[in-house]
């Protein structure tokens, strides 16, 4: 299906939940984060992302630190500080961002070479590590910040750096005489190079996502490469298939390997899927997307089961306190669930990038904006956090930044481009994927026209959405699969419909001025787990709407798991005070009393009625929103059942 790109900038988000969010990303994340990447901010761990640059460009003595995609920190940034632009014209983040590009500029070598690590510690191993050097990863992102910044400014100056950096990629890498017949150890320039072929038109951008996507798997590329056999050699978990290049796409047959690899590959994969009408990768798209949320993703929408190679492990392997589900992962599947929207408009899709973003990712960043989650469990006693060797990966507490700082910036980036995840078009159907608050300027064949969406979203399932332009739009509403009940009205009045593929549309074409009420049934309910996943049996999860929820120590108990639900009894709700007034849910049965044990008394045999007679009750907050009052245990499955 043919997409019409709508401009991000066309989009501007006013919605209660995230305008918070969104506000303080632009007015407090990206000015801090920018403190941080300048080494300015006290008690954050040192980035040097800025400094690496300024010592490639000459402009300061010293040494590179960091990792091998530092500069990727810093991209991601200016990504994310140019979409702020889009909701408040900040003359200091427009200077800091001119200033950091220009930087960028005198820090490129006259070839187009852009990766400060190899220009600054190995400048003889520059293309020689493709498996881990992150030159093309790095590349992905500075192409990312630069279409950003060319679609909310309409200043091309990063794109030209970059175009001349692509250049030089293609003449480096290809199946020609003398070039390296390769791909990219961490997949993410394919979708940059979509999104720049997107923006400019030029096809040379097109040609090399294609070339990167389809030869991934197929030829011997860096798998022939020292580090990478050395890597292999010592680790069952870095094969090649943690680089999703143990086959060519088409005949991979799951997810595998390091889970924000494999989510940003998919994703450019389906943007040449989409570009080139290729039936069989889109075939082998979707079931790789089918069988990635039906067996590897857990209820938060999160992925990579294990921290060890952050990957995906096997089929049902889903543990909860020892997982990675890293924010950066969930973003991904967020962004490939919107690709594969673009190339069938399928609920289910919408579903699960709904599910992502309102929980897994999100997760990831605290209320204030300035704490961060790298993985996202959905159990945690913080104790045992703090000690074991596999829980290593677990912080019990959000942290200011990381040496390793992908997630940061990601979430930051994707709170300011949330106007990107509304809406796809095709000609003159627009299908609205999520309802969150925003004023839009589309275009149809018959002239421009606006979409207004007010929601109550994800508290209420209520959203009311008016249309001003001329005749000829087709509007497509998502009717989410969580919806028990839904009505449709039209100025008022209950109007005609059709649903297809949990898409409704009118029967009655859309006029200037029409007036859509949209209202979703959405109790809060339990949620069970396929019995083939070991660490969720004989248990239950409660969600309302998009939302999962989970219970903390702070408005319950210690041991947590001692509780027992009922499920025979409702989950109810109730309007609090908590976090400016977030609804509540309460979820009833029993719990064992750790004080009725003595402390040396680790077994006792069991009698009747023993197991669970207290009756207890646990209040639950929505999943996102953990780890904002301390550290304390934190539980998204429950035991479930009556003794
Ligand atoms: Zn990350």
């Amino acid at each position: 299906m043919k997409q019409t790109r709508i401009p991000i900038e066309n989009i501007h988000i006013n919605d209660s939940f995230w305008n918070g969010r969104i506000r303080n990303a632009v007015e407090n994340v990206v000015p801090y984060q920018w403190r941080v990447l300048n080494d300015k901010e006290p008690g954050a761990a040192p980035s040097h992302a800025v400094m690496n640059y300024k010592i490639a460009a000459g402009l300061e003595q010293g040494e590179f630190e960091g990792m091998q995609f530092q500069d990727s920190d810093l991209a991601k940034w200016i990504e994310a500080a140019s979409y702020s632009l889009l909701y408040k014209k900040d003359p200091e983040v427009e200077a800091a961002l001119e200033e950091v590009i220009e930087l960028i500029g005198k820090a490129q070598q006259p070839d187009g070479y852009l990766s400060t690590y190899y220009i600054l510690k190995y400048p003889d191993r520059k293309w020689k590590e493709i498996a881990q050097g992150h030159e093309l990863y790095v590349t992905g992102h500075l192409l990312e910040a630069a279409v950003a910044y060319y679609q909310v400014t309409g200043k091309d100056s990063l794109l030209k750096i970059l175009e001349k950096n692509v250049d030089l990629i293609r003449s480096v890498f290809g199946k020609g005489e003398g070039k390296l017949d390769s791909y990219p150890g961490h997949e993410e320039i394919e979708l940059a190079l979509m999104k720049a072929y997107a923006v400019t038109g030029h096809r040379k951008y097109f040609d090399l996502a294609e070339y990167f996507v389809e030869n991934r798997g197929t030829v011997p590329g860096f798998l022939v490469e020292e580090s990478f056999q050395k890597f292999g050699e010592r680790n069952k978990h870095h094969q090649a298939d943690y680089y999703q290049a143990h086959a060519p796409i088409r005949e991979q047959k799951d997810a595998e390997g390091h889970a924000v690899r494999a989510m940003y590959f998919f994703t450019g994969a389906a943007d040449v899927a989409l570009e080139k009408g290729d039936e069989t990768l889109v075939k082998a798209l979707e079931e790789l997307w089918e069988k990635t949320v039906g067996r590897r993703m857990y209820l938060t929408g999160g992925v990579g089961s294990q921290a060890t190679g952050e990957r995906f492990t096997i089929d049902y392997d889903l543990p909860n306190d020892t997982c990675y589900t890293e924010t950066c992962a969930a973003i991904g599947l967020a962004m490939w669930s919107l690709r594969m929207l673009r190339l069938a408009p399928r609920v289910r899709y919408a579903d699960i990038m709904e599910r992502a973003l309102y929980n897994n990712v999100i997760s990831g960043i605290s209320q204030d904006g300035e704490r961060y989650f790298y993985v996202n469990p959905l159990f945690l006693k913080p104790d045992v956090a703090h000690y074991r060797a596999d829980h290593a990966s677990v912080e019990p507490s959000r942290v200011k930044w990381f040496g390793c700082a992908c997630c940061p910036p990601n979430v930051i980036r994707t709170l300011c481009g949330l106007g990107g995840y509304v809406y796809t078009q095709s000609g003159n159907d627009v299908y609205q994927h999520l309802y969150i608050g925003n004023e839009s300027t589309l275009s149809s064949d018959a002239g421009e026209f606006r979409l207004t969406c007010e929601s109550k979203m994800p508290w209420e399932g209520e959203a009311r959405i008016t249309f001003h332009g001329a005749e000829g739009v087709k509007l497509h509403l998502r009717v989410p699969s969580y919806a028990k009940d839904f009505t449709l009205k039209v100025n008022g009045k209950p109007a005609e419909y059709s649903v297809t593929e949990g898409y409704a549309l009118l029967a009655e074409a859309l006029h200037d001025g029409d007036v859509i009420d949209v209202n979703f049934v959405m109790p809060p309910h339990f949620v069970l787990a396929n019995p083939r996943v070991t660490e969720d049996c004989g248990k239950a999860a409660v969600m309302r709407g998009p939302l999962v929820y989970c219970a903390e120590q702070a408005d319950n108990f210690a041991y947590l798991a001692s509780f027992r639900a009922d499920l025979t009894k409702p989950v109810t709700m109730e309007q609090s005070d908590l976090f400016d007034g977030i609804v509540l849910l309460k979820v009833s049965g029993t719990r064992q009393e750790a004080a009725e044990w003595g402390e040396n008394e680790l077994y006792r045999d069991y009698a009747p009625g023993g197991f669970g007679e207290v009756p207890a009750e646990l209040r639950m907050i929505p999943y996102f929103l953990w780890n904002n009052r301390g550290e304390g245990e934190m539980m998204v499955w429950m035991n479930a059942g009556k003794e």
